[in-house]
């Protein structure tokens, strides 16, 4: 079997973090170094990793990672000011590869992200 992916182990309670929600698709946690007030990580089970690897039949995956990042900004008190980011491969800034969607907010954004 494949090794676990970091947050294969967070989702498993392996390794410690502040998980703020889950459900049997995803788990979402504070990212542990945040850039901004509000720094969540919102992660698929299924440890797909990176944006390239999805196919058509992950979009309701995709779309429902969205709804509950809606949920949570909602539950933060950042709904109407907040950035969404996949970040696709390193050159993108990835880092972990198990796809996960950070939601930012509580300060102003600047664009472009750099
Ligand atoms: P990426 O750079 O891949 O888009 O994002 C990975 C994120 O995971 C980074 O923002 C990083 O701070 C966060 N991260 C890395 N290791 C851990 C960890 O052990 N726990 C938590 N909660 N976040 C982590």
């Amino acid at each position: 079997m494949a090794e676990k992916t970091l947050f294969q182990k967070i989702a498993d309670r392996e390794i410690p973090a502040d998980i703020v929600y889950e459900d049997d698709q995803c788990i979402a946690f504070r990212d542990i170094n945040p850039q901004a007030p509000t720094h969540l990580l919102i992660v698929p089970r299924r440890p797909i990793p990176t944006l390239d690897d999805i196919t058509e039949e992950d979009a309701p995956l995709i779309g429902h990672l969205f709804v509950v990042a809606r949920r949570l900004a909602a539950q933060e008190g950042i709904a109407g000011g907040y950035r969404t980011v996949f970040n696709c491969g390193a050159a993108a800034g990835q880092s972990v590869f198990h796809l996960h969607l950070h939601l930012l907010g509580g300060r102003p954004m600047q664009w472009p992200p750099g």
